[in-house]
């Protein structure tokens, strides 16, 4: 093979642009973003030996070296792991094999701020090494290919790359970074020790360096020693050093990670700029022994709400990597946690389906949720600072300085996780049926009488009314929707308070959760409307009394809407509107069936029930009205508009009003 160009896919060259033009505010995670590549390729060449042990060709020590020429100005990155051929080299490094690049492509917005954060939690990789270097090269192969078949890359970062092939006896790959002005600074020992021992230090395999030592120059005049020296230099031994710890950082005891190792851990594999709100860290002993680092980030992936999204948990087995995203360790709704399980009883060669069917592993998810869970009704809990609570002497409770400054620093954290990540969580009401009142307790809505988005059923529930018997509800497209809508008049006028929701996933997720603390939730919009004792005896005697005036007038009603309206009747829901829509108690809600039939579902013919307020003048005008049918079919459509829904015949709307206008 001769020497070929090829051009990088338009995401990958979209990609380097906004890599050397936007990411230099944080250099230095170039060499991270490498080291962890190394890593990986030497992981890899684990998993395949396990099979083959033919792979390791006689070198079976992992590692990776790094190391510098000051002349040359290059800066060179090598692992003896798994290496690529010359088609992976093309491939690989000339595209962006995951999924979801199109979507994250579009997402950048050319505002550079806010593209680098999105690149952060993307992952530039390789590409990374461009912030640092106007050239990269990269010589590789293959482990069991042979010494001619190896490949070299060449790319200076932009619309191109050249490869060809190359005789590379030693397996396993070297990126050569030739560094550009600005960052010099990388061809000195102790800067690029620094920035390891900072980001790679829980990499198991040992990432070595070349030992230097200082030699003074030469004497200026052999004959005077006084006459001085030469300058003096580092000078390189021959011998090499492991510069980082080379230990996990979930196998160390606790008490030896500090926080900021733990965050710079949390950033390492989650590609977040930002720490993360929370993490645990746990052995777990018993029937199944494994180690937890898991991390609840503070911001959502572009791709949150693709189910099929892999979670963010590798598996590891006694230290060795065995994979990525697995997701049976995991339920989905937790999709957004980050981090490692370490077991210590898998098999090395454990596959996604064995995985699937494992009793260690299902002991495993239920810890790690249990986990989980703990962590965010923490979060949950230090949300506020907790009010000053004078006791009866008048003192309020002590508390040290540390402790309050520790306080302060978790306050908002759970508002902020719940921003980004709660209706996600919601998915577990349907998902999680064994932890289904834990989450539950983490939910938070809007509702009817503050103006807080942070109302939990538990906080509902305390301020309900005397007499009040169940927790009211209402789901809607928008907040407006939900605040304005008809169905709540009567709430309003009671000042009893409605959790308004609006996530599109309420809807669903509330079908699994018929009462809260031994309180039954209730639709607002759902069957008659029952008050129970916040009614009195005369309005339900005059409630009582206008359906039974309204009879006749409600049969006629029902006929001209036989098509549209499941049943018509009077309520005592309205005070302002003329009419709303409802439907029967356990039935799917209008809301639901419009989302289903957006998303090109078919979901089953749901007739809402009409009700009408006996006390509006358009409902008492319609009584002997010779335009009844007209009038009867507005005031259905109307109702429908008011709740976000379209009438089946927009033109036939239009028609009947404007003929009323005139
Ligand atoms: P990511 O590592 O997130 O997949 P990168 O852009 O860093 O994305 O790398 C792209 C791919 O190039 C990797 O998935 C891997 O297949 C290959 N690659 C990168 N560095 C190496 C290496 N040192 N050895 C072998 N393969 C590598």
């Amino acid at each position: 093979m001769t020497k070929q160009t090829l051009s990088f896919q338009a995401e990958v060259a979209q990609l380097l642009h906004l890599v050397t033009h936007s990411l230099y505010s944080n250099k230095e995670i170039f060499l991270r973003e490498l080291i962890s590549n190394a890593s990986d390729a030497c992981d890899k060449l684990r998993f395949e030996a396990i099979n083959d042990s033919g792979l390791y060709e006689s070198d079976a020590e992992l590692k990776v070296k790094v190391t510098f020429d000051k002349d040359g100005k290059t800066l060179t990155i090598s692992d003896n792991g798994i290496g690529m051929s010359t088609q992976e080299a093309i491939d690989h490094l000339g595209t962006i094999a995951k999924s979801g690049t199109k979507d994250f492509v579009s997402k950048l917005s050319g505002d550079q701020k806010a593209d680098s954060q999105l690149i952060g939690q993307f992952g530039v990789g390789f590409y990374s090494g461009f912030i640092v270097a106007d050239k990269i090269t990269v010589e590789s192969r293959r482990a069991g290919m042979k010494a001619e078949e190896g490949v070299r890359w060449i790319s200076g970062g932009a619309g191109n790359f050249e490869v060809e092939a190359i005789t590379r006896p030693e397996r396993g790959t070297s990126v050569i970074l030739h560094l550009n002005d600005d960052a010099q600074d990388y061809l000195a020992a102790w800067k690029l020790k620094s920035v390891i021992s900072k980001y790679s230090d829980h990499i198991s395999l040992p990432i070595l360096m070349e030992k230097e030592e200082w030699k003074d120059g030469e004497l200026i005049d052999p004959n005077d020693e006084k006459a001085g020296r030469q300058p003096g230099a580092m000078v390189k031994t021959g011998e090499w050093e492991t510069v980082n710890k080379a230990n996990a950082i979930w196998a160390r005891a606790k008490k030896d990670v500090t926080q900021e190792q733990y965050d710079e851990f949390y950033k390492q594999i989650s590609h977040d700029f930002e720490p993360p709100l929370a993490h645990t860290h746990n052995r777990v002993e018993g029937s199944t022994e494994y180690t937890q680092l898991l991390y609840i980030p503070g911001k959502a992936p572009f791709d949150l709400y693709n189910r099929e999204k892999s979670a963010g948990v590798k598996l590891y087995v006694k230290r060795v990597f065995i994979m990525d995203d697995a997701e049976a360790l995991l339920p989905t709704y937790l999709r957004f946690v980050k981090g490692v399980v370490d077991s210590a009883d898998l098999p090395l060669n454990v596959s996604r389906e064995l995985l699937q069917e494992s009793r260690d592993v299902k002991a495993i998810r239920e810890g790690c949720t249990k986990r989980v869970l703990g962590m965010l009704e923490d979060l949950a809990k230090n949300d506020k600072l907790p009010e000053a609570n004078p006791a009866a002497d008048g003192v309020t409770d002590v508390q040290t300085a540390e402790e309050k400054a520790e306080a302060e620093k978790n306050v908002g954290k759970y508002t902020k996780f719940y921003n980004e990540f709660g209706a996600v969580l919601k998915e577990g009401l349907g998902e999680d049926y064994a932890n289904k009142d834990r989450i539950a307790k983490l939910l938070r809505f809007a509702s009817s009488t503050t103006d807080s988005v942070n109302v939990s059923f538990a906080d509902y529930k305390a301020r309900m009314k005397e007499g009040q018997q169940a927790i009211y509800y209402i789901t809607a497209d928008t907040l407006a929707a939900a605040k304005n809508s008809p169905q709540l008049e009567v709430f309003k006028k009671k000042g009893i308070e409605v959790l308004l929701m609006t996530d599109r996933v309420d809807e669903w997720a509330l079908n699994y959760v018929h009462e809260f603390d031994g309180t039954p939730l209730q639709s607002v919009a759902k069957g008659a409307v029952d008050l129970g004792k916040l009614q009195d005896d005369a309005e339900k005697k005059a409630a009582e009394e206008a359906a039974e005036a309204f009879k006749p007038l409600l049969a006629t009603l029902k006929e001209a809407l036989k098509d549209k309206a499941e049943d018509v009747r009077v309520t005592s829901r309205l005070v302002d509107s003329p009419a709303c829509l409802v439907v029967q108690e356990h039935g799917m809600s209008t809301q639901l069936a419009r989302m289903l039939k957006q998303a090109g579902q078919t979901a089953p013919e749901v007739k809402p029930v009409l009700e009408v307020n006996p006390h509006h003048p358009l409902v008492k005008k319609l009584d002997g009205s010779v335009n009844f049918y007209d009038l009867a079919h507005i005031l259905f459509d109307q109702a429908l508009l008011a709740e976000g829904g379209l009438p089946d015949d927009p033109a036939a709307y239009v028609k009947r009003v404007n003929a009323l206008l005139v």
